[in-house]
């Protein structure tokens, strides 16, 4: 499997996991743009939004809500982003959702 997140969902590369359950894998971005920077992505590959299902979907939000609070976040607020495509600047083939926050975040999104 020639996929990033795919190896590192498989433990062949190293990531700091921040939760996991039978759908959804979170990380933090080794690149983080905010004090709390993690990466939620299905378990199952799918390249971005425009492939994903109901039901991962929903495997997605859960997982949303639960970091936002163990990351101690919901509180004070966030931003999640998905790239997706050219434009979208996605860099990395495998639907993952951007979690920010910890710090006021700026008011442009683009
Ligand atoms: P995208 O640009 O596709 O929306 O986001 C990809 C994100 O993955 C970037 O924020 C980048 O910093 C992060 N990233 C790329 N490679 C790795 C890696 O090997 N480990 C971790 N933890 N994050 C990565
Ligand atoms: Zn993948």
């Amino acid at each position: 499997m020639d996929c990033l997140f795919c190896r590192i969902i498989a433990g062949e590369i190293p990531c700091t996991k921040v939760y996991e359950d039978d759908a959804v894998f979170a990380f933090r971005d080794i690149n983080p743009q905010a004090p709390v920077h993690v990466l939620i992505l299905p378990k199952k590959h799918m390249a971005n939004i425009l492939e994903c299902d109901g039901e991962t979907m929903k495997a997605l939000l859960s997982a949303i809500q639960t970091i936002a609070k163990q990351e101690g976040v919901s509180e004070d607020g966030f931003r999640i982003v998905s790239n997706c495509g050219r434009n979208g600047a996605q860099s990395v083939n495998h639907l993952h959702i951007h979690l920010m926050g910890g710090r006021q975040l700026a008011d442009s999104m683009a």
